[in-house]
């Protein structure tokens, strides 16, 4: 049996010093996991609600007490800042915290019908991959296996090669909460080895992916193959809409937060920047003092806004769309050593321009005006990405209007959050397909059966 034959040197970003090495798992060693995956099932789908529940909430627990511990590793591992690592590390207590309350409302429906009872019960699928990125490793981790676990399957989850720690150390605590063996399984290796293995293996009867738009049309055609179920969160060129009625001074100091928070490398950034022409000189005014105020340093420091990006081959991606566009202004950046890029400003002339149309994936945003609400709403939409979005306006019924127009699964009114456990997250158009948190969420990983009872013999 082939087992773990490489390995990875994990590189810390900040600094592009190596941390440590860690084994990729090959393909013989990820069938014989998601095996016993498939094999430990019908025991953890046969632990009692309350159990369930119980061991969730102390999976929550233990990883509560490794909070800092997991924000450093993350820190080290993908160039974090402290503050977002520990928001991070929280989040996947929360979200554990939240679906232990589901297996005891897994409920179904009564459906009336003549001649008998009518009821569908929610079942859990078997075994279900989860296809993590290295932008965010414990919240989408998390996001998939809170609910997974909960609905009563079991979990493969493959972290990416560039940022496996904290999905193993979550492992680990799994096993310290009292999770079963083989309930969560983490299985650090490549994309096109773990993961093809994933979307290949017949006995993993889901798979959850987070990545860019390119890999998930892969995974999705992959996975018609067996119509296995897929969730797919992937890119997103969102658009931070600012009409001239705003509080231009809190949207503009918002503005870099939406977009530059870890580096430009989220899926939600609001990476393009419409403004009503009105205020267009105002608000660029605005906003690059607040720019070249954010604390871009290495992210050892707490104080520490923004980081690094994640490889100096992304930083080179990342550099590319920099090349023929003109750049309105720049933030800092630390100099040497690091895949550093500071916060840029840019100002196409078009709505062509490669800056305005590609997931870019960097701390780089695009500003441009428009002259109306309808313009507003047709340039927003004027993308093959739908994930998320602002709109800044004291106007309630145009913040209704536009919130409504705008083609993506998340929309923020005078804010730029997106994501929360408790309320659904996911994309409209190729920003992917399906939702994940919120109260459904465990639905998702279930089968929804329908049992008639006829009421005489
Ligand atoms: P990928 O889509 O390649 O990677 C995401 C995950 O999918 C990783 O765990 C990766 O593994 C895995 N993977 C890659 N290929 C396959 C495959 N054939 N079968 C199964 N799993 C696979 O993203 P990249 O890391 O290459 O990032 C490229 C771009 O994608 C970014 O610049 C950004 O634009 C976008 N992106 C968007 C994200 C989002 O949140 N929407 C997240 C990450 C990236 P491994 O890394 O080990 O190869």
């Amino acid at each position: 049996m082939t087992t773990q034959t490489m390995s990875y040197t994990v590189v810390n970003p900040a600094s592009a010093q190596p941390v440590c090495d860690v084994a990729l798992t090959g393909p013989d060693e990820t069938d014989r996991i998601i095996e016993r995956a498939h094999e430990v099932f019908p025991a953890w789908r046969d632990v009692a609600p309350g159990e369930r529940a119980r061991l969730l909430r102390r999976f929550a627990t233990v990883v509560d007490d490794h909070v800092e511990e997991l924000a450093e590793l993350e820190v080290r591992n993908a160039g974090h800042t402290w503050s977002n690592a520990r928001w991070e590390a929280r989040n996947v207590r929360d979200v554990l915290n939240y679906y232990s309350a589901a297996p005891e409302r897994m409920f179904g429906r009564q459906i009336p019908v003549a001649g008998g009872v009518d009821i569908t019960v929610h079942e859990p699928l078997g075994v279900v991959g989860v296809i993590v990125p290295w932008n965010f490793p414990m919240p989408i981790a998390g996001w998939g296996l809170g609910p997974a676990l909960a609905a009563g399957n079991t979990v493969v989850l493959k972290p990416a090669e560039v940022t496996p720690l904290t999905a193993i150390r979550l492992g680990e605590l799994a096993l310290e909460a009292g999770v079963p063996a083989g309930v969560l399984n983490v299985v650090p290796g490549k994309g096109s080895v773990v993961g093809e293995r994933f979307v290949a293996h017949p006995l993993v009867r889901k798979v959850c992916f987070t990545g860019s738009t390119e890999v998930g049309k892969q995974i999705m055609a992959g996975c018609a193959d067996q119509v296995k179920r897929v969730t797919l969160e992937l890119g997103g060129k969102s658009a931070n809409v600012v009409f001239a009625d705003a509080d231009l001074p809190t949207a503009a100091a918002a503005a870099p937060y939406a977009v530059f928070d870890n580096a430009g490398q989220d899926c939600c950034a609001r990476s393009r920047i419409l403004v009503e022409r009105s205020a267009y000189d105002e608000f660029l005014g605005l906003l690059e003092p607040a720019v070249k105020a954010l604390r871009v340093l290495d992210p050892a420091d707490e104080s520490s806004e923004m980081g690094p990006l994640i490889s100096a081959a992304h930083k080179a991606s990342v550099l590319t769309y920099l090349d023929d566009t003109e750049v309105a202004f720049t933030g800092s950046a630390p100099s040497g050593d690091g895949y550093w890029v500071p916060p840029t400003v840019v100002t196409p002339d078009s709505p062509r321009h490669r800056v305005w149309r590609e997931e870019i994936f960097g701390p780089v945003v695009a500003v441009m005006a428009f002259d109306s609400e309808e313009d507003a709403i047709d340039l927003a939409n004027d993308t093959e990405y739908g994930l998320s979005g602002s709109v800044y306006t004291r106007d309630l019924g145009r913040a209704l209007r536009v919130s409504r127009g705008i083609q993506a699964g998340n929309i923020s009114v005078n804010s730029h959050s997106s994501v929360r456990y408790w309320t659904p997250f996911g994309g409209y158009k190729q920003s992917g397909i399906g939702r994940e948190l919120g109260p459904d969420a465990p639905n998702a990983f279930t089968e929804e059966k329908n049992i008639y009872f006829a009421q005489d013999l």
